[in-house]
């Protein structure tokens, strides 16, 4: 059986196969033309392709090469894009900095601006105070240049404040002393004022004895009786002249004394043997201690001591002392007259041991006019100017004279003589020998009684 549909079919089936094949022959044939085209292509393509392989591998190499460079791009770009990041950090710093610093110049600008006005502020101050510190330059050099004359007035000042203190201190030495002179000077006007009243009692009364005698005289002359009184009238003639005597002696101690004050009294210094000058006078006196019922005892530690002395002006300091002796002391007592030789010096002292001086007016015996008060010291005569007078005059031969006394028991007067000669002797005063008893008479009157 076949089946028709079927084998139908595959008629259908080989003509459409039969036309394929011949369809596939032409198209074989266009095949293999297309196939020579082709192997020409091929070829065109094998010698294409060998250049492209060799370009490719040129490519290959330069891709290589590129993937390299891209690689290294890669890593640079990475490097780039890094160093990028970190310059956009950077870069956003820098503008945060940047907006910083605007800030900061605007700050400064304003600050700057300040410190413009500030600045010429500064200047003006600065200029102001440069006037200030040449007008303070100025004052300085003038408060230098019065500093300057303050201080050489201050030392000035200060000399004048020593001096004005100094003068203060002289003028205060001085008050003291004008204080004490003046209280001198009162005790010495009532000294003189007592020494007026004494010496006018002291001239009266021998004057008073010699006028009422020349009275007497006259009455007996004119009466007749002349002859009948002859021996009273001795005794009056006797009263004369010893009345004569204490004027003339009073007289001579004022007269010197007033010659000391005006600087007028000279010594007449000549060399002479004190030991004989005062033995003499020693001698000479004898007869009136001894009438006195007085014991004079004259003592000598060297025979001879020649010294300059006013021989003259030695007998009244040396009567002086002794008549003050004889006028202090009581019967029976002792008068004791020394020489010492003390080599620098000579010592004479006149001792007693009559009614003594008190301490109290120890010091004063000395000052003129001045006398131990009546009361004590007898109702003798004097004037208070002898001890004075020999101080003087002791003092103008160089020498000094103290008293050492104890009241009740006596008195010792001791007078120091330089031991000097002079080298030209007063020779008229030299020769003037001693008018022997009326010297004596003169200056011991005050005890002749
Ligand atoms: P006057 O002329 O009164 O004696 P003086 O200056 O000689 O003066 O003596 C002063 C006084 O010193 C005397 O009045 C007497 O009081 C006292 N005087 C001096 N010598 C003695 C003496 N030897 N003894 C006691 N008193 C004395």
């Amino acid at each position: 059986m076949i089946n028709v549909p079927k084998a139908k079919g595959l008629i259908i089936a080989n003509l459409d196969l039969a036309f394929q094949i011949e369809e596939k022959a032409d198209r074989a044939a266009e095949l293999i033309i297309a196939n020579k085209k082709l192997a020409f292509q091929s070829e065109e393509k094998a010698d294409r392709a060998a250049e492209l392989l060799i370009a490719n591998k040129e490519l290959a190499f330069q891709n290589e090469e590129k993937a390299d460079r891209a690689a290294e791009l890669l890593i640079a770009n990475k490097e780039l894009a890094y160093q990028s990041e970190e310059k956009a950090d950077r870069a956003a710093e820098l503008i945060i900095a940047n907006i910083e610093l605007a800030f900061q110049i605007e700050e400064k600008a304003d600050r700057a601006a300040e410190l413009i006005i500030a600045n010429k502020e500064l200047t003006f101050q600065n200029e102001e105070k440069g006037k200030r510190a040449a007008e303070l330059i100025i004052a300085n050099k003038e408060l230098t240049f019065q500093n300057e004359e303050k201080g050489k007035r201050a030392a000035e000042l200060i000399i004048a404040n020593k001096e004005l203190a100094f003068q203060n201190e002289e003028k205060g030495k001085r008050a003291a002393e004008l204080i004490i002179a003046n209280k001198e000077l009162i005790i010495a006007n009532k000294a003189q004022g007592e020494f007026l009243v004494n010496i006018s009692h002291e001239l009266k009364t021998p004057l008073n004895v010699i006028f009422s005698t020349a009275q007497l005289f006259e009455m007996y002359c004119k009466s007749g009786s002349l002859d009948d009184k002859k021996d009273s009238i001795i005794k009056y003639i006797q009263s004369m002249k010893l009345n004569s005597y204490r004027l003339s002696k009073l007289i001579n101690n004022i007269v010197d004394l007033s010659k000391i004050e005006a600087g007028f009294f000279k010594l007449s210094l000549s060399n002479n043997n004190i030991v004989e000058v005062v033995e003499e006078i020693v001698m000479s006196i004898t007869a009136l201690t001894d009438s006195k019922g007085l014991n004079i005892i004259f003592d000598t530690n060297i025979e001879e001591k020649i010294i300059a002395c006013d021989t003259e002006k030695i007998e009244r300091i040396v009567l002086n002392l002794i008549s003050n002796a004889i006028k202090f002391s009581n019967e029976g007592d002792e008068i004791f007259v020394q020489i010492k030789d003390k080599n620098e010096f000579v010592e004479i002292s006149v001792k007693d041991n009559g009614i003594g001086i008190e301490d109290e007016y120890l010091d004063m015996i000395f000052d003129r006019f001045k006398q131990v008060d009546k009361s004590l010291s007898r109702n003798t005569e004097g004037t208070g100017v002898g001890l004075s007078l020999v101080k003087s005059i002791v003092e103008l031969h160089g020498g000094s004279i103290h008293a050492n006394s104890v009241f009740g028991k006596g008195s010792k007067f001791t007078v120091r003589l330089p031991s000097k000669k002079v080298l030209q002797e007063n020779m008229i005063y030299n020769n003037k020998m001693r008018n022997g008893n009326e010297t004596i008479r003169v200056e011991l009157s005050d005890i002749y009684l």
